[in-house]
């Protein structure tokens, strides 16, 4: 039996092989495959910048805590 697949577009019935559905005339190979290499290493960049720009902003608030601490010892010792 020959292997066969549904045209996303038309639901028609296709041979595969085919580069065109015959029905409504939509290309049905390659770009869909070219974007599902590239997807999952930008997706890999992308959840790595957010992680480095996270731990920066984690480090910026751990910094302005003991900032804020060393301020109210500070002041407290003036008063
Ligand atoms: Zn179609």
């Amino acid at each position: 039996m020959e292997s066969v697949k549904f045209c996303p577009v038309c639901g028609g019935l296709i041979e595969k092989g085919f580069l065109f559905c015959p029905y409504c005339g939509r290309e049905l190979v390659v770009r869909a495959s070219v974007s599902q290499i590239i997807d999952p290493s930008f997706n890999k960049l992308a959840r790595a910048a957010v992680k480095k720009s996270m731990s920066r902003l984690d480090t910026c608030r751990r910094t302005l805590d003991t900032m804020e601490k060393e301020l109210d010892e500070f002041l407290f010792e003036r008063l």
